[in-house]
């Protein structure tokens, strides 16, 4: 009897043990923030994958070397606006209304951060030329719906009052990083989408090089300001691409599952990644979601992508 007592007290005990060990165990990244830059709708053909890449020859030239590159990057979802942001920050393809009229079906990056970390609350931003993104701050689930929810400054005045320049979008990049420190950033810039859109050929090309300049002003900010940097991650990447030559109207449009509309770009860059690095392994859009998960341990995310072990040192 006594023997029986014993192990019941042992199983007992494995149990209230194993219950309470469920906090899974913090791995410690170097990485204390985070900031994703999504260039809105280039084709790859215009700008990683172009021969020579003069339209992204800061990409090319110094972003590149300093950090790791996918060539096979993919948006395996729907290839519209609202849902391959949606797929970034939620990490997970939904076939979400495109125009700002519905929330993502679960929270994004920024409030499981905010749940984790709430006295960071105002450290989490979300700056976008599209006014339509600002959606991506909350969430239709209920558990979370209106909670947690990060600073935002999208459009012209929010969610309904139109797309601004991204020169604007830039200026406040810049002031947020300078005066408010943010640790999550998500910035969209609207080119070469709003360019190709028009059907103007060279505003389109311009877009990828202006985007691309100033991409690398960003970096070297971070790479200059004692808050940033050797602790920031960097991702750079885009929403979607266009149709391929002979696709409906080509780089006008997207929105199919055509080459040129699912494939994008990815440039990766952080104090836990490696340096100048081509990586031929497919990876896609709910990939950065899972990835950004991984370094800021944010545990109540359920993203659908792979961590992408290949940018770790
Ligand atoms: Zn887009
Ligand atoms: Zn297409």
């Amino acid at each position: 009897m006594r023997i029986i007592s014993v192990i019941f007290m042992l199983v007992g005990f494995t149990w209230i043990y194993s219950c309470s060990s469920e906090k899974v165990a913090e791995r410690v990244y170097q990485t204390k923030n985070v900031v994703v830059i999504v260039i809105d709708g280039p084709r790859y053909t215009e700008s990683w994958g172009q021969s020579g890449r003069p339209n992204v020859r800061y990409m090319d030239s110094v972003l590149a070397p300093s950090g790791c590159t996918h060539s096979y990057f993919y948006n395996q979802g729907e290839t519209w606006t609202t849902n391959g942001h949606t797929a970034l920050t939620t990490g997970e393809y939904q076939a979400i209304n495109n125009t700002g009229g519905e929330y993502p079906k679960n929270p994004g990056i920024f409030q499981h951060y905010i749940k984790k970390h709430p006295e960071e609350k105002d450290l989490v931003w979300l700056i976008t030329s599209k006014d339509k993104l600002e959606v991506l701050s909350d969430c239709k689930d209920s558990k979370w719906k209106g909670k947690f929810i990060a600073s935002t400054d999208c459009g012209i005045n929010g969610l309904g009052t139109g797309y601004r320049h991204d020169s604007i979008t830039f200026q406040r990049v810049m002031y947020a990083l300078e005066v408010r420190k943010p640790k999550v950033l998500f910035i969209n810039f609207r080119e070469p989408d709003f360019s190709g859109h028009k059907g103007d050929w060279n505003a389109y090309i311009r877009g990828i090089q202006q985007t691309d300049s100033m991409v690398h002003e960003i970096w070297k900010y971070i790479e200059h300001d004692p808050a940033y940097k050797g602790k920031t991650t960097m991702f750079v990447t885009n929403d979607h691409g266009r149709h391929s030559n002979g696709v409906s109207d080509g780089y006008i449009s997207h929105g199919c599952t055509c080459e040129g509309c699912k494939r994008i770009h990815l440039w990766s860059f952080g104090p836990d990644f490696k340096q100048g690095v081509l990586l031929n392994q497919p990876a896609e859009l709910i990939d950065v979601n899972t990835t950004i998960g991984e370094l800021l341990q944010l545990h109540t995310l359920k993203s659908n992508g792979r961590v992408l072990t290949e940018l770790f040192n």
